[in-house]
């Protein structure tokens, strides 16, 4: 089976190790593509950031520090305090000695005129992640936030907004710059396609999931998948299990519910993407033209993720996958 996953940082990071797990599980041999946010790129100190891109090749890797969840294990910051001294800005993004090296190597590729899915393959050769990563796009097209500060409305980029103010200043609008001439990155459309199972992973909706969305085309080549299309709720109770979701939703005047995200995604037998949605027990959602099922959404372990991908792809009754989640139903 092909199975192609829509993923954001570390949501999308963690999500993709049950999905990896799931695929290699009873004697399985299933091949799985990401396609990842690339919204969240910058460009700092010369060098080229794609951190969801870096969160989940540093998780599938085994490579990533576990408790922030982002950059790698055991990392110094001997060249960000150096920075500093020389008062170089910005000084409020999480620079590691280690993960430097792999912005050196991606910018020197970029500028040799590789595009970034082509730079992404090299560096996952080095972390042999097991799934095929893919950029969404390899045309720029980064996330603005919009904000008013001193009564002047400005757009500042979304790495600010979400890092140096930790989301404090109220959004007033979510603009990806780039997004009018942008396309999505080679081999994406084939992976979308291509698919047997397509999941959409319990990342932030707003500046995740539906960034990748928004790519021109995007949007259309999943609606005419031939793959069922399941997604996973990041909202449990009300709350984003992690982050600052709750800080993007209501800017595009979605509920931050479980309901709320899967009506926000929508039916593909609508205007929408889902064919399926999982929630956590206890949240309910009643969504037209969408199979709802609620089954533990607790990424605890590899294993029990991979439970999670055993029931998304039994919801859209795909054999041998025989799930709890009829089981589990609240
Ligand atoms: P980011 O790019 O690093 O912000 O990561 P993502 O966009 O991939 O994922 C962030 C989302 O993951 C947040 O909205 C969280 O609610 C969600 N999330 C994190 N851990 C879990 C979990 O264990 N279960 C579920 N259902 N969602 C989770
Ligand atoms: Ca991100």
């Amino acid at each position: 089976m092909q199975i192609t996953v829509l993923a954001g940082g570390v949501g999308g990071a963690r999500f993709l190790q049950g999905v990896r797990r799931f695929a290699t599980s009873d004697g399985r041999a299933d091949e799985v593509t990401a396609i990842v946010n690339t919204g969240d790129d910058v460009t700092m100190h010369g060098l080229r950031i794609c951190p969801d891109l870096d969160s989940v090749m540093y998780t599938l890797a085994g490579a990533v520090d576990v408790e922030r969840g982002w950059g790698r294990a055991g990392e110094t910051w001997r060249i960000k305090d150096e920075l500093a001294e020389y008062g170089a800005e910005p000084t409020w993004f999480g620079l590691g000695d280690l993960d430097i090296a792999t912005h050196l190597v991606r910018t020197q590729m970029l500028e040799n005129g590789y595009p970034l899915s082509d730079v992404t393959a090299a560096l996952c050769q080095r972390w042999q992640t097991g799934i095929r990563l893919l950029p969404m796009s390899d045309d720029r097209c980064e996330t603005h936030v919009v904000i008013e500060q001193d009564g002047k409305r400005r757009a500042i980029h979304f790495q600010e907004w979400w890092v140096r103010y930790r989301a404090g200043i109220p959004a007033l609008a979510f603009v990806q710059v780039g997004l009018d001439t942008a396309s999505p990155a080679a081999g994406v459309l084939d992976a979308i396609s291509g698919a047997d199972l397509i999941l959409v992973s319990p990342s932030n909706p707003v500046v995740s999931i539906n960034t990748i969305l928004n790519v021109p085309g995007m949007r259309e080549a999943l609606r005419s998948a031939s793959a069922p299309i399941v997604g996973l709720s990041p909202i449990i109770g009300n709350a984003p299990v992690r982050g600052m979701a709750d800080a993007c939703l209501p800017v595009l005047g979605v509920e931050t519910s479980a309901a709320g995200v899967g009506g926000f995604y929508g039916a593909r037998s609508a205007d929408g993407i889902l064919d399926g949605w999982l929630i956590h027990p206890g949240d309910t959602a009643e969504l037209d033209g969408i199979a709802v099922r609620a089954r533990d959404l607790l990424m605890s372990s590899d294993q029990v993720t991979a439970g999670m991908v055993r029931d998304a792809a039994a919801l859209v009754g795909i054999a041998g996958a025989t799930g709890s989640a009829q089981r589990d139903a609240t």
